[in-house]
């Protein structure tokens, strides 16, 4: 269908495109809809997380706000854990926003939200983040999830996050932990090899469980928060769709450790 609606003419194409999106929906409400499941993020109840990726993950997706398991966890610990919807003015960035928190983050953080991203036109800034067009401690907060492994120096990245936090501030980095150790070769470019070596074709590193150490090199103090830390009930970690899988959260901040 992608394929055959990709030769044809934009409109043409658009209302192919709303039909199709309008059967999805319809498809995805009468498959998913129930209360089995609770989306912290949209708030919404649900049957089941629908599968997600490559591989076809099972309970992964909220068919509502477009939330994956990261997602979830990352709102529970932003309102749970930390004074971003306290409703003080914050400076804060958020690289490469993610669909389902952006109306949100728009509505509640006001006029110092800045959505920023290298490639996507739907940001506010367009910004390489090995070299920030900030000035030294611009921001109160800065939100950076699965994009570090796109980013061949993310040292320099890294360093990039720590020169634009104020010193009070916060950050939250995330990566997917894939290893136990972090695996990277320069060498490997063809988006194929990449694929083999990396699980992705566009990743450049599969990270392990060293990479709080590289976030302390980029003179961060980080605190690692797990699903069970943040929801120790096992069976409302079920019901929003967490696993001991659905990663970590990494709390970065400059103050000393
Ligand atoms: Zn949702």
């Amino acid at each position: 269908m992608k394929r055959f609606l990709s030769v044809l003419p934009n409109d043409v194409k658009r209302p192919l495109r709303n039909a199709r999106d309008f059967v999805i929906r319809v498809k995805n409400l009468m498959l998913y809809q129930g209360k089995n499941h609770f989306c912290p993020v949209c708030q919404k109840s649900l049957r089941a997380f629908a599968p997600y990726g490559r591989s076809r993950r099972k309970g992964a997706l909220c068919i509502y706000c477009g939330s994956l398991e990261r997602h979830r966890l990352l709102w529970l610990y932003l309102t749970q854990k930390t004074d971003l919807f306290d409703g003080r003015p914050k400076d804060v960035l958020h690289i490469a926003p993610e669909p389902c928190f952006k109306p949100i983050f728009h509505q509640k953080l006001g006029s110092g939200y800045i959505t920023a991203d290298l490639n996507d036109d739907h940001v506010m800034v367009k910004m390489d983040i090995t070299n920030i067009q900030y000035p030294d401690a611009s921001f109160d907060v800065i939100l950076c999830s699965h994009v570090l492994e796109h980013v061949p120096d993310d040292r320099k990245a890294m360093r990039e996050f720590w020169r634009v936090l104020k010193p009070t501030g916060w950050a939250i980095l995330l990566v997917p932990i894939m290893a136990e150790v972090t695996f990277e070769d320069p060498s490997i470019v063809d988006p194929q090899a990449r694929f083999i070596a990396f699980g992705q074709e566009d990743h450049v590193r599969v990270y392990g469980r060293d990479f709080p150490d590289r976030l302390r090199g980029a003179g961060f103090t980080v605190q690692t928060t797990t699903v069970t830390d943040l929801v120790p009930d096992p069976e409302a970690a079920v019901q929003m769709g967490l696993t001991k899988d659905s990663g970590e959260i990494y709390f970065c901040t400059k103050l000393p450790g």
